[in-house]
Parts: C-alpha cells; sequence; structure tokens
C-alpha cells in the first residue's frame, strides 16, 4: 500500500496537489478538512456552538459520519445525506477550525482516517496527518504559501462557487 501525507495550511494548494497526484497514481485522495467540516456543520445545524467543547463532545455519538468513494470522488454521508457543497462556506470553515480545536473531535475523526488508510492507497490532506494520523508514512511533504498568495486561491475558489465574499475578512 502507499500512503503519502501532505500537511500545511488552508490555501495553500494541499488538495489541487493531491487531488492530481491521485489521478495520476491511480490512488485515493482524501481530503481530512472535509471531516472536520461535515462535524462543524453538524453542531451549527443542531443550534451547538462550535466553540463549546463540551456541548461538541456530547454530540459525538448522534450522528454517523461515512467516508466514501463514488467515481473516485470523496462523498461525505452525514446520517445518510451528502454534504459535499453545504460544508464549503466561510461558516463552515470557521466551525470546521473551532470543533478541530476540540481533542474529542480530533480522536473521534482519527479512526475513520486511519480506517481507509488501513484498506486503500492513498494521499491525505491535512493539519496533522504526517505527525498524527499516519506517523509511520513513508512520503511525507509540507506545503505552504504566503498568506497574501493563500488567500487568493482561497478567494478564486469560493467566487467560483458563487460565493460572496470579502477578502480583508477571508484574510
Ligand atoms: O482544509 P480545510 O479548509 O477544509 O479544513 C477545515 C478546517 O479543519 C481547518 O481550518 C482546520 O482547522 C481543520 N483541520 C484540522 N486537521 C486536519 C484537516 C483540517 O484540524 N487534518
Amino acid at each position: 500500500m502507499l500512503r503519502i501525507a501532505i500537511d500545511g495550511p488552508g490555501g495553500a494548494g494541499k488538495s489541487s496537489l493531491a487531488k492530481e497526484v491521485a489521478k495520476r497514481l491511480e490512488i485515493i485522495y482524501v481530503d481530512t478538512g472535509a471531516l472536520y467540516r461535515t462535524v462543524g456543520y453538524y453542531m451549527l445545524n443542531h443550534g451547538i456552538d462550535p466553540t463549546d467543547a463540551p456541548a461538541v463532545a456530547g454530540q459525538l455519538g448522534n450522528f454517523t459520519l461515512e467516508l466514501t468513494y463514488v467515481n473516485g470522488e470523496q462523498v461525505i454521508l452525514l446520517d445518510g445525506a451528502n454534504v459535499k457543497d453545504a460544508i464549503r462556506t466561510p461558516e463552515m470553515s470557521m466551525a470546521a477550525s473551532h470543533v478541530s480545536a476540540i481533542k474529542e473531535v480530533r480522536e473521534f475523526l482519527l479512526n475513520t482516517q486511519r480506517d481507509i488508510a488501513k484498506r486503500n492507497s492513498v494521499i491525505m490532506d491535512g493539519r496533522d496527518i504526517g505527525t498524527n494520523v499516519l506517523p509511520d508514512c513513508k512520503h511525507k511533504f509540507y506545503i505552504t504559501a504566503s498568506l497574501e498568495e493563500r488567500t487568493e486561491r482561497r478567494y478564486k475558489e469560493l467566487i467560483s462557487r458563487g460565493q460572496n465574499v470579502d477578502k480583508e475578512q477571508l484574510k
């Protein structure tokens, strides 16, 4: 099995790179940020403040989260529903960032991530893949870019999705 870890901050180009490598090597691309976004989405939809650690931790057993692949594309099912587009807003970015700071959330998602890497050849992107999720992985890369470049990339991505974003706020 081939395992490749790509870490680095948001907007640096991790997912663009990982998707292209996955295509060329014919392996699975795992977008781990989407898992955190999905947890954030669930909390917002259930009136839970994503910064309230005990409340968030208390919800973790109340939903199912499945990571599947359709035509090589990652699909996350939250209680059976595809949340692909709903998790791509700046609001969900913030919620993901808040819930990702909660220890119980990281533990909860660790198994989901390790599981998929156990069963498939993968390239995974995130913040802690090389250090925490796949510490024994042989191929580890850290991708970054200037804050200006990261802002520009994320801005274009959101605009292309038809979202109205304020660049300074995004930055
Ligand atoms: O990469 P993306 O912007 O989708 O990630 C959303 C948020 O999830 C990040 O801002 C980060 O706080 C969190 N995250 C994380 N660990 C990962 C992937 C994402 O904490 N492996």
